[in-house]
């Protein structure tokens, strides 16, 4: 028995490594190793499915947000507004570019960047530019974020790394905004590559322009310089691929989220509100224990019956070590990150893995 946290081995089934097969082939036979014909495609493909005018295929996610933030004229001594919860490399590509972070605190319920947080933390310091996460694949509130930030002037980057899946509301899937939007496609993500990639959305021509530059050397305009940050051929052949299943994927994976809300209902775990069953991408499954030690004995507990389960985020970013001393508000975040477990989710969790996670997770309760 036991519950795997991942699975890639339904996820790569034999009718999909034998598409995958025939395109690595072709690619060594024709030579066309970065940015090839896949790129286009996959580039087109996506940026239609998520409802943006441009979609541009880069090296990784952190690249995106880092490529992001200098697209938007972000550099040394400008500070920008990074959830108090999220993966570090949202605040890393802000030291990346010589910027500083400045925690913003989440919504206590969602774990997502608040709203009324943000303009606290703007009025002290000044933000030029925010970074909402949709964490976890819950979509930020960003119809009040966006509100702000356009009285303000202040540009907004969504990390949208784990939020391929996500909608915002109905119809309206992540990088519809407007805004910048960065993926990630990692192997873990909910859409992903066979090593690292990622893109940026945007409607915005010039923005996209740019982004074409910095990803490769500053290539097309002579007073600028850039990086490499180019998507391996390779890697956008898999992800075009894979196109085609992403969408019955990520509702496999909500109805994996219905069936945990059930289950786990009347158990002393606190689940994310109902209404996002349909708007989260489900990349995670976070419960919430009522304190640190419980979380620790539970996370333990499962793990002895190999029930894979992991603490993200062990700690908010200002507890971080090598993130200490930054400014901002964090206090909801500081208690979210000390009793958050994440449960198996994937696609092909099934009822009977689901029957025995609760099942475990009452026994702890009980015994
Ligand atoms: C995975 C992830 C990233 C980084 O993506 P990479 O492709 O690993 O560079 C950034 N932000 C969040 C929230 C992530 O989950």
């Amino acid at each position: 028995m036991g519950v795997s946290f991942y699975n890639f081995n339904d996820l790569h089934h034999a009718d999909f490594k034998a598409i995958v097969k025939e395109r690595i082939e072709n690619i060594i036979d024709n030579n066309a190793f970065v940015e090839g014909e896949f790129n286009a495609a996959f580039e087109k493909e996506f940026a239609e499915k998520q409802k943006a005018k441009h979609c541009l295929l880069l090296a990784n996610g952190t690249d995106a947000l880092e490529i992001a933030l200098v697209v938007h004229g972000i550099k040394h001594g400008d500070k920008v507004g990074v959830p108090g919860i999220t993966f570090y490399a949202t605040a890393e590509a802000v030291l990346n570019v010589g910027a500083t972070p400045v925690w913003v605190d989440i919504d206590p319920l969602t774990g997502t960047l608040c709203p009324q947080s943000l303009e606290r933390v703007h009025q002290k310091h000044k933000l030029s530019a925010v970074m909402p996460v949709h964490i976890y694949g819950l979509p930020c509130d960003m119809d009040a974020i966006n509100s702000f930030c356009q009285k303000e002037s202040i540009p907004v980057i969504e990390d949208a790394a784990q939020a391929q899946g996500t909608f915002y509301g109905e119809g309206k899937p992540v990088g519809s905004s407007s805004n910048l939007v960065t993926f990630s496609f990692y192997p873990t993500k909910n859409l992903s590559a066979f090593g690292d990639a990622g893109c940026i959305l945007t409607d915005d021509s010039e923005l996209a322009k740019k982004v074409v530059v910095q990803r490769n050397h500053g290539r097309g305009d002579e007073q600028a310089m850039g990086r490499n940050s180019r998507c391996d051929h390779m890697q956008a052949a898999v992800l075009h691929a894979k196109l085609p299943e992403i969408d019955k994927y990520n509702n496999m994976r909500k109805v994996v989220a219905e069936k945990y809300h059930k289950a786990l209902a009347n158990l002393p775990v606190r689940t994310l509100p109902e209404k996002y069953i349909c708007l989260s991408s489900w990349h995670l499954y976070p419960v919430q224990l009522e304190s640190v030690e419980t979380r620790e004995k539970l996370m333990n507990f499962l793990r002895e019956n190999e029930i894979g389960c992991t603490p993200f985020y062990e700690r908010a970013m200002s507890q971080e070590p090598a993130l200490s001393g930054y400014e901002g508000e964090d206090e909801n975040a500081v208690n979210f990150a000390g009793k958050t477990l994440c449960l198996p989710i994937h696609p092909f969790v099934s009822d009977s893995d689901i029957e025995e996670v609760a099942g475990k997770i009452s026994e702890f309760f009980n015994s």
